[in-house]
């Protein structure tokens, strides 16, 4: 049985929220200690338990507790109440500024974090090249960290963090910032630590980093576990939760201004899979190209931009292929009343099965959709065992028979 490193039992955390300044000096004069505040629920119950060698994702909106627990797990922040046991040294990336004194130089910063982190002067010294060396940026290491940009101080908060060589490592969002090759660095040394057995915990609002790295995740929801499980499956729960209230959302500000829902601004009316010859069909001979028709009726042709979106899912709800016509860099028809728009696949190579399509038309950034239809037409592929999986890609065999 794996050892748990991380044992956190009905762990809340409260604070006293005061309307108005004068509210917290009214209630510590008032003779019988009136009570001038309420109590605010950051983390409210929370169980988490992580065993060695997981890697583990806490996903969750802005405000739902996700640094509140990390902060309390590196025991920058005490429970209000509950139980925390941790088993294992911990090196954290909290959000930007814990850990560091703005006035030092980063290379003092160095030790000083090292230091926090319950490593000796020399224990430092023996480490200090690699620390540099990853953080790669360059003089700047001999200025006090105040006159960094967020990202280089990432970079060397980084470098310290997995370079001293934890039993636990913390990331909380972090790895949002900082360049491509920087977070590829960052990605190859996660991919160590697992191999090596450590134990990861990982908040991120990047659901698909989230994915690439966790074998577990939990939701939170307004500090409450909203869900834990399998990855898959709560990310996809959870991006279905974001999806429904962005609509939502969208929804409640028409209204204020225009009198009328997200679902007013347009409506998908059809969505149709066609042959070659555009012919409507529900069954696909594997390898063939295939179209998907989508008619969509618009209440308000102001849109600047409009995105349509159309995805591919297993009957286990797996992503397949999740296209859009932002990401193609393509503008759609958006005339008032109704618009007819194709997306063209040469060559349909999934393997045979039974496949869904979502479609779902979005404001400019492909973020907020006004209408997302889940599963919404039906495709059976049918096709030779040609092999295993999902999707059979372009592929050759090569070399002599000698
Ligand atoms: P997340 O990291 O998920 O965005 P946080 O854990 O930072 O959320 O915060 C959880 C909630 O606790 C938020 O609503 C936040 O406003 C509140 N909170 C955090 N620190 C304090 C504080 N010192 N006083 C009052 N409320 C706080
Ligand atoms: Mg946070």
């Amino acid at each position: 049985m794996k050892k748990r490193v991380v044992e956190i039992n009905h762990l809340t955390k409260t604070y006293n929220m005061y309307p108005n300044p004068t509210a917290r000096l009214k209630e510590a004069l008032h003779p019988k200690r009136k009570s001038y505040h309420e109590i605010f629920y950051a983390l409210n119950d929370v169980n988490v338990h992580v065993n060695q060698g997981e890697m583990v994702g806490f996903i969750g909106e802005n405000g739902s507790g996700k640094s509140t627990i990390l902060k309390i797990i590196t025991g920058v922040l005490t429970p209000t109440e509950g139980e925390v046991k941790i088993d294992g040294n911990i090196a954290a990336l909290l959000e930007l500024g814990s850990g560091f004194n703005p006035e030092y130089t980063g290379y003092d910063n160095i030790f000083l974090n090292g230091m926090v982190l319950g490593y000796s002067r020399d224990q430092m010294e023996d480490k200090i090249d690699d620390i540099i060396n990853f953080a790669d940026i360059g003089d700047h290491l001999y200025q006090p960290v105040k006159t960094y940009s967020s990202g280089m101080f990432v970079r060397l908060a980084f470098a310290i963090a997995i370079n001293v060589d934890p039993e636990i490592l913390i990331v909380d969002e972090a790895l949002a910032v900082g360049d491509l090759e920087f977070q590829l660095k960052c990605m190859e040394k996660f991919t160590e630590f697992r191999n090596q057995g450590k134990t990861v915990l990982f908040v991120s609002h990047d659901v698909n980093a989230v994915r690439r790295f966790c074998d577990r995740v939990y939701w939170l929801k307004n500090g409450v576990v909203e869900a834990e499980g399998e990855t898959m499956e709560i990310t996809e729960e959870y991006e279905n939760f974001l999806k429904k209230k962005s609509i939502k959302t969208v929804d409640r500000e028409k209204n204020k201004v225009e009198e009328h829902s997200a679902l007013d601004i347009v409506e998908v009316k059809s969505a149709t899979l066609l042959d070659e010859e555009m012919n409507p069909i529900d069954l696909v001979v594997q390898d063939s190209k295939v179209f998907v028709k989508v008619e969509y009726e618009v209440n308000d042709p102001s849109i600047k931009h409009p995105v349509l979106g159309v995805a591919i899912r297993t009957v286990n709800n797996q992503y397949v292929c999740g296209l859009n016509t932002l990401l193609d860099e393509t503008e759609i028809p958006w005339k008032k009343g109704l618009n007819t728009f194709y997306i063209e696949y040469p060559k349909m190579a999934l393997l045979g099965g039974e496949y869904y399509f979502d479609v779902a038309l979005f404001e400019e950034n492909a973020t907020v959709p006004f209408v997302y239809k889940t599963k919404y037409i039906t495709m059976f592929i049918t096709g030779k065992y040609v092999g295993e999986g999902i999707v059979v890609l372009d592929h050759e065999w090569k070399g002599s028979v000698q």
